[in-house]
Protein backbone atom coordinates (compact mmCIF):
# COMPACT_ATOMS: atom_id res chain seq x y z
CA UNK A 1 0.00 0.00 0.00
CA UNK A 2 1.62 3.32 -1.11
CA UNK A 3 2.42 5.62 1.57
CA UNK A 4 0.83 9.00 0.94
CA UNK A 5 1.46 12.73 2.01
CA UNK A 6 -1.07 15.33 1.09
CA UNK A 7 -1.54 18.98 2.42
CA UNK A 8 -4.87 19.29 3.93
CA UNK A 9 -5.06 23.35 3.64
CA UNK A 10 -7.46 25.24 5.40
CA UNK A 11 -10.73 23.93 6.85
CA UNK A 12 -12.34 25.68 4.74
CA UNK A 13 -11.12 23.42 1.53
CA UNK A 14 -14.08 21.18 2.47
CA UNK A 15 -16.56 24.02 1.46
CA UNK A 16 -14.62 25.33 -1.67
CA UNK A 17 -14.41 23.98 -4.95
CA UNK A 18 -10.51 24.78 -5.98
CA UNK A 19 -7.77 22.09 -7.80
CA UNK A 20 -6.96 21.04 -3.96
CA UNK A 21 -10.23 19.68 -2.99
CA UNK A 22 -11.20 17.85 -6.39
CA UNK A 23 -7.84 16.46 -6.42
CA UNK A 24 -8.71 14.92 -2.42
CA UNK A 25 -12.20 14.10 -4.04
CA UNK A 26 -10.21 11.79 -6.32
CA UNK A 27 -7.83 10.31 -4.01
CA UNK A 28 -9.56 6.92 -2.74
CA UNK A 29 -10.37 6.19 -6.60
CA UNK A 30 -6.33 7.10 -7.06
CA UNK A 31 -5.04 4.20 -4.89
CA UNK A 32 -5.69 0.67 -3.71
CA UNK A 33 -8.59 0.02 -1.10
CA UNK A 34 -6.72 0.09 2.10
CA UNK A 35 -7.38 -2.40 4.73
CA UNK A 36 -7.13 0.48 7.50
CA UNK A 37 -5.21 4.09 7.52
CA UNK A 38 -3.10 5.13 9.64
CA UNK A 39 -3.75 9.20 9.69
CA UNK A 40 -0.44 11.25 11.00
CA UNK A 41 -1.56 14.51 11.39
CA UNK A 42 0.48 17.49 12.40
CA UNK A 43 -2.32 18.72 14.57
CA UNK A 44 -1.61 15.78 16.98
CA UNK A 45 1.53 16.70 19.16
CA UNK A 46 3.30 14.82 21.38
CA UNK A 47 6.53 14.49 23.22
CA UNK A 48 7.07 10.62 21.77
CA UNK A 49 5.49 8.71 20.09
CA UNK A 50 1.55 8.28 20.12
CA UNK A 51 -1.35 6.14 18.83
CA UNK A 52 -5.00 6.47 19.19
CA UNK A 53 -7.08 3.32 20.59
CA UNK A 54 -10.83 4.70 20.25
CA UNK A 55 -13.23 1.69 18.88
CA UNK A 56 -15.09 4.59 17.77
CA UNK A 57 -13.04 8.01 17.00
CA UNK A 58 -15.24 11.10 17.88
CA UNK A 59 -14.73 13.90 14.74
CA UNK A 60 -12.94 17.11 16.68
CA UNK A 61 -13.79 19.96 15.34
CA UNK A 62 -10.24 21.52 16.37
CA UNK A 63 -10.79 25.37 14.92
CA UNK A 64 -11.91 28.47 15.54
CA UNK A 65 -13.96 31.14 13.86
CA UNK A 66 -14.80 29.46 10.89
CA UNK A 67 -18.74 29.28 9.17
CA UNK A 68 -21.10 26.67 11.38
CA UNK A 69 -21.09 24.85 8.12
CA UNK A 70 -18.26 23.19 8.87
CA UNK A 71 -18.84 22.17 12.76
CA UNK A 72 -21.35 19.99 11.45
CA UNK A 73 -19.17 16.81 9.79
CA UNK A 74 -18.82 13.72 10.69
CA UNK A 75 -16.48 11.08 9.89
CA UNK A 76 -18.14 7.92 11.83
CA UNK A 77 -15.04 5.51 10.69
CA UNK A 78 -14.55 2.59 13.36
CA UNK A 79 -11.05 3.26 14.97
CA UNK A 80 -8.62 0.61 14.59
CA UNK A 81 -7.00 -0.40 18.26
CA UNK A 82 -5.48 -3.49 16.72
CA UNK A 83 -3.46 -1.82 14.47
CA UNK A 84 -2.59 0.81 17.09
CA UNK A 85 -1.02 -2.01 19.23
CA UNK A 86 0.69 -3.87 15.98
CA UNK A 87 2.29 0.34 15.82
CA UNK A 88 3.01 0.22 19.23
CA UNK A 89 5.34 -3.06 18.93
CA UNK A 90 6.57 -1.93 15.75
CA UNK A 91 8.17 1.17 17.09
CA UNK A 92 9.40 -0.75 20.52
CA UNK A 93 11.31 -3.48 17.84
CA UNK A 94 12.70 -0.38 16.61
CA UNK A 95 13.98 1.00 19.85
CA UNK A 96 11.15 3.30 20.27
CA UNK A 97 8.55 3.70 23.22
CA UNK A 98 5.34 4.70 22.40
CA UNK A 99 2.28 5.55 24.30
CA UNK A 100 -1.39 4.99 23.10
CA UNK A 101 -4.71 7.12 23.92
CA UNK A 102 -7.80 6.03 24.15
CA UNK A 103 -9.14 9.41 24.26
CA UNK A 104 -7.72 10.98 21.10
CA UNK A 105 -10.57 11.33 18.71
CA UNK A 106 -10.03 12.43 14.77
CA UNK A 107 -8.52 15.70 14.23
CA UNK A 108 -9.26 18.01 11.20
CA UNK A 109 -6.02 16.81 9.45
CA UNK A 110 -7.24 13.29 9.94
CA UNK A 111 -11.21 13.67 8.89
CA UNK A 112 -10.61 16.56 6.31
CA UNK A 113 -9.08 14.37 4.12
CA UNK A 114 -10.97 10.98 4.76
CA UNK A 115 -13.94 12.36 4.43
CA UNK A 116 -13.27 13.51 1.05
CA UNK A 117 -10.97 10.81 -0.23
CA UNK A 118 -12.80 7.61 1.70
CA UNK A 119 -16.09 9.48 2.07
CA UNK A 120 -18.07 5.90 3.19
CA UNK A 121 -16.42 5.98 6.33
CA UNK A 122 -16.00 1.95 5.82
CA UNK A 123 -12.49 2.01 6.24
CA UNK A 124 -10.93 1.59 10.19
CA UNK A 125 -8.89 4.92 10.94
CA UNK A 126 -6.89 5.93 13.81
CA UNK A 127 -3.96 8.63 14.62
CA UNK A 128 -0.05 8.85 15.12
CA UNK A 129 1.11 11.78 16.66
CA UNK A 130 3.90 14.13 15.11
CA UNK A 131 6.92 15.42 17.66
CA UNK A 132 7.44 18.87 16.83
CA UNK A 133 10.75 19.11 19.04
CA UNK A 134 11.94 15.84 17.37
CA UNK A 135 13.99 15.79 13.74
CA UNK A 136 12.78 14.76 10.28
CA UNK A 137 15.07 11.53 10.73
CA UNK A 138 12.91 10.39 13.99
CA UNK A 139 9.89 10.88 12.00
CA UNK A 140 11.67 8.74 9.21
CA UNK A 141 12.40 6.26 11.63
CA UNK A 142 8.95 6.07 12.58
CA UNK A 143 7.93 5.72 9.36
CA UNK A 144 10.38 2.69 8.46
CA UNK A 145 8.99 0.89 11.53
CA UNK A 146 5.41 1.16 10.11
CA UNK A 147 6.59 0.11 6.22
CA UNK A 148 5.83 -3.89 7.19
CA UNK A 149 2.51 -2.44 8.11
CA UNK A 150 2.12 -0.46 4.46
CA UNK A 151 3.38 -3.58 2.68
CA UNK A 152 0.08 -5.52 4.14
CA UNK A 153 -2.01 -3.33 2.88
CA UNK A 154 -2.57 -0.27 5.67
CA UNK A 155 -2.25 3.39 4.55
CA UNK A 156 0.00 5.60 6.29
CA UNK A 157 -1.29 8.54 5.31
CA UNK A 158 0.94 11.97 6.62
CA UNK A 159 -1.37 14.80 6.72
CA UNK A 160 0.24 18.36 6.81
CA UNK A 161 1.43 20.85 4.63
CA UNK A 162 3.95 21.48 1.99
CA UNK A 163 4.20 25.05 3.33
CA UNK A 164 2.49 26.54 5.93
CA UNK A 165 3.30 29.78 7.28
CA UNK A 166 -0.12 31.38 8.81
CA UNK A 167 1.22 34.83 9.02
CA UNK A 168 1.38 35.19 5.81
CA UNK A 169 -1.36 33.48 4.66
CA UNK A 170 -3.27 35.59 1.43
CA UNK A 171 -6.44 34.66 2.53
CA UNK A 172 -8.99 34.17 -0.60
CA UNK A 173 -6.31 34.44 -3.05
CA UNK A 174 -5.94 31.04 -4.87
CA UNK A 175 -4.60 32.50 -7.80
CA UNK A 176 -1.31 33.52 -7.18
CA UNK A 177 1.47 32.56 -5.38
CA UNK A 178 4.57 33.88 -3.47
CA UNK A 179 8.21 33.68 -5.11
CA UNK A 180 9.10 32.26 -1.81
CA UNK A 181 6.76 29.23 -1.56
CA UNK A 182 6.85 28.19 -5.19
CA UNK A 183 10.78 27.96 -5.03
CA UNK A 184 10.61 25.79 -1.32
CA UNK A 185 7.92 23.45 -3.31
CA UNK A 186 9.68 23.25 -6.19
CA UNK A 187 13.04 22.54 -4.68
CA UNK A 188 10.39 20.14 -2.50
CA UNK A 189 8.99 18.09 -5.57
CA UNK A 190 12.48 17.98 -7.29
CA UNK A 191 13.93 16.37 -4.40
CA UNK A 192 10.93 14.24 -3.42
CA UNK A 193 10.94 12.55 -7.04
CA UNK A 194 14.77 12.39 -7.05
CA UNK A 195 14.22 10.11 -3.79
CA UNK A 196 16.84 12.39 -2.32
CA UNK A 197 15.95 11.34 1.71
CA UNK A 198 19.67 12.47 2.43
CA UNK A 199 18.60 16.37 1.10
CA UNK A 200 15.00 16.26 2.57
CA UNK A 201 16.47 15.19 6.33
CA UNK A 202 18.69 17.69 6.08
CA UNK A 203 16.10 20.19 4.81
CA UNK A 204 16.58 22.91 6.95
CA UNK A 205 19.89 23.80 5.56
CA UNK A 206 19.35 22.96 2.01
CA UNK A 207 15.78 24.07 1.46
CA UNK A 208 15.34 27.60 0.11
CA UNK A 209 13.57 29.57 2.00
CA UNK A 210 13.03 26.38 4.78
CA UNK A 211 12.05 28.89 7.65
CA UNK A 212 9.86 30.91 5.79
CA UNK A 213 7.80 28.17 4.84
CA UNK A 214 7.80 26.13 8.08
CA UNK A 215 8.32 28.50 10.82
CA UNK A 216 7.72 25.22 12.97
CA UNK A 217 7.90 22.04 11.58
CA UNK A 218 4.86 20.44 12.89
CA UNK A 219 3.04 20.34 9.21
CA UNK A 220 6.47 19.10 7.57
CA UNK A 221 6.97 16.08 9.85
CA UNK A 222 4.09 13.91 8.31
CA UNK A 223 5.76 13.88 5.13
CA UNK A 224 9.21 11.84 6.73
CA UNK A 225 6.38 9.45 8.49
CA UNK A 226 4.81 8.58 4.94
CA UNK A 227 8.54 8.70 2.87
CA UNK A 228 9.76 5.89 5.60
CA UNK A 229 6.79 3.83 5.28
CA UNK A 230 7.83 3.82 1.37
CA UNK A 231 10.96 1.58 2.66
CA UNK A 232 14.80 2.44 1.73
CA UNK A 233 15.31 3.62 -2.22
CA UNK A 234 11.69 4.91 -1.92
CA UNK A 235 10.71 7.55 -4.24
CA UNK A 236 7.76 9.98 -4.26
CA UNK A 237 5.61 10.97 -7.02
CA UNK A 238 3.77 14.55 -6.62
CA UNK A 239 -0.46 13.28 -7.21
CA UNK A 240 -1.05 16.85 -7.36
CA UNK A 241 0.14 20.96 -6.97
CA UNK A 242 -1.47 23.44 -6.56
CA UNK A 243 -1.60 26.49 -4.32
CA UNK A 244 -4.27 28.09 -1.99
CA UNK A 245 -4.44 31.71 0.02
CA UNK A 246 -1.05 32.87 -1.87
CA UNK A 247 1.48 31.04 0.51
CA UNK A 248 -0.29 27.71 1.42
CA UNK A 249 0.57 24.76 -1.21
CA UNK A 250 -1.43 21.52 -1.13
CA UNK A 251 1.28 19.84 -2.98
CA UNK A 252 0.86 15.96 -2.18
CA UNK A 253 2.85 13.27 -2.61
CA UNK A 254 2.68 9.16 -3.06
CA UNK A 255 5.73 7.42 -2.00
CA UNK A 256 6.45 3.96 -3.89
ZN1 LIG B 1 -3.17 22.01 9.52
Amino acid sequence: MTPLFVSHGSPMLILEDVPATRFLRQLGEMVARPTAIVAVSAHWMTRVPAVSTAPRPETVHDFYGFPPQLYTFRYPAPGAPDIAERIVAALDTAGMTAAVDPEQGLDHGAWVPALLGWPAADIPILQLAVQPYLDAAHHLAVGRALAPLAAEGVLVLGSGSATHNLRVLMRGQHGVVADWAQRFDDWLVARVEAGDVEALVDWKRQAPDALMAHPTDEHFLPLFVALGAAGEGARGRALHRSFTNGTLSMTSFAFE
